[in-house]
């Protein structure tokens, strides 16, 4: 079924020349940098050189001006080429957009340009040990002492943690104040008592530098406060409908690449005497499958033109996060069930995305969050 986003021929180039880059300069060197456990650096400069990060940024800030699809193409590609751990949309679209959204002239025009380039590379810290879901209940402390602030507290899970340069880092100036404590600070690599951990070894994602943060005394100037004290959380949820949007989106993509090489598989691989694809049990699974999918994608699309068109549609976003995410997921087992036994094996790419697969319904929110989101907008 055709797509309801009205692509422009621009679109269309910009995708052709984005996939030929993927295809090129990241799927090759994809497994090498699982097996190391991270994407070089190199590869954000190199996608900065190119245009290809940050590309709605203002002119004025080195970027394209270019609109959402622009970001939408990087994510569909990358997932869609099967190199998800190149977290290029954390950079892009939901750190960069902190910085461009909350921040001062001054703050945009001293960061904005080295995101755009690539030069620095940003992640954001709002999970800790003691609170992931319960976001108003961080303990990562914010203290005022003169011009600057002295922060003290640890981070978990933080994508893209070992290469950040800029972190956005959420912290409380009073834990009794629960959300209206909270305030986000932009903590730059090498300022003094900033530490992290090592990688965090996990069962998916093994090219995404996941590592925990620890900030001890560290001095963060004041010039370094994103969106004005207390005003933390109000920032974070005005952010998170962009964020949960792409996060659909990625699920989505990667349920549709599943679908792409079982029916490949299917067709090629013979039992007792004829194709998998002629099994009837095949045929069902997939037929459901892919019908899954086409409602994730039909829902997604209307999504994306409303989120483009500034409506608040953080409900439908929250219901898209939930289902689509949780639908990557039965996708993704069904089609590795197809497999058999090459489908728990590395070698085979549906393991990878098997295990990759598992985390969405756990990041930006978990599904079990979305829905109190959604039953809260019930009335209930
Ligand atoms: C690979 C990876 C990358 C990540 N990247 C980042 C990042 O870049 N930055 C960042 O800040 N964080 C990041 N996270 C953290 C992620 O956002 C949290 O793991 C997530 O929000 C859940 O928090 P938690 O792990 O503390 O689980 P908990 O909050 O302890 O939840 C445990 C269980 O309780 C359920 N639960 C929680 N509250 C309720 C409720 N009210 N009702 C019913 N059930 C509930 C949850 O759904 C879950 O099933 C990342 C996590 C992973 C695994």
């Amino acid at each position: 079924m055709e797509r309801i986003i009205p692509f422009t021929r621009e679109h269309e180039m910009f995708r052709e020349s984005f996939a030929r880059f993927v295809a090129g300069e990241l799927v090759p060197n994809y497994e090498r940098w699982e097996d190391e456990g991270m994407v070089p650096r190199e590869v954000y400069k190199r996608m900065g050189e190119l245009g290809y990060l940050c590309p709605w940024v203002d002119e004025r800030y080195g970027g394209a001006g270019a609109d959402f699809l622009y970001s939408l193409i990087v994510t569909e590609e990358i997932v869609g080429q099967g190199v998800r751990s190149v977290f290029a949309f954390l950079h892009s679209d939901i750190v960069a957009p902190y910085i461009a959204s909350f921040g001062s002239e001054e703050q945009k025009g001293r960061w904005l340009p080295d995101c755009v380039s690539g030069d620095k590379i940003l992640a954001i810290a709002m999970t800790e040990p003691g609170t992931g879901s319960d976001l108003a209940a961080i303990r990562t402390r914010a203290v005022k002492d003169g011009d600057s602030y002295v922060l003290n507290g640890s981070k978990t899970f933080i994508s893209n943690g070992i290469l950040a340069d800029l972190v956005v880092v959420a912290a409380t100036m009073d834990p009794s104040a629960g959300p209206k404590g909270i305030t986000l600070f932009v903590v730059e690599r090498g300022m003094p008592g900033f530490g992290r951990g090592k990688r965090i070894p996990k069962v998916g994602l093994h090219a995404q530098d996941t590592a925990e943060m620890f900030f001890e005394d560290c001095r963060v100037p004041a010039a370094n406060v994103l969106g004005g004290e207390g005003n933390g959380f109000r920032c974070l949820m005005q952010k998170l409908q962009q964020e949960r949007l792409l996060c659909a989106l990625g699920s989505q993509v990667s349920a549709e690449r599943c679908l792409k090489i079982t029916l490949d598989y299917v067709r090629q691989r013979e039992i007792f005497g004829k194709p998998l694809a002629s099994f009837q049990n095949t045929q069902f699974t997939l037929a459901e499958v892919a019908s899954e999918i086409q409602v994730g994608r039909s829902f997604l699309d209307t999504l994306v033109l409303q989120h483009m068109a500034g409506r608040n549609v953080v409900q439908e976003v929250s219901m898209a996060k939930y289902w689509v995410c949780e639908m990557e997921n039965r996708a993704a087992s069904r089609c590795l069930q197809l497999f058999g036994g090459y489908g728990f094996c590395r070698e085979y790419e549906i393991s990878r995305l098997w295990a990759d697969a598992r985390v969405q319904t756990i990041y930006a929110g978990t599904s079990e969050v979305m829905k109190l989101i959604i039953s809260r907008g019930l009335g209930l």
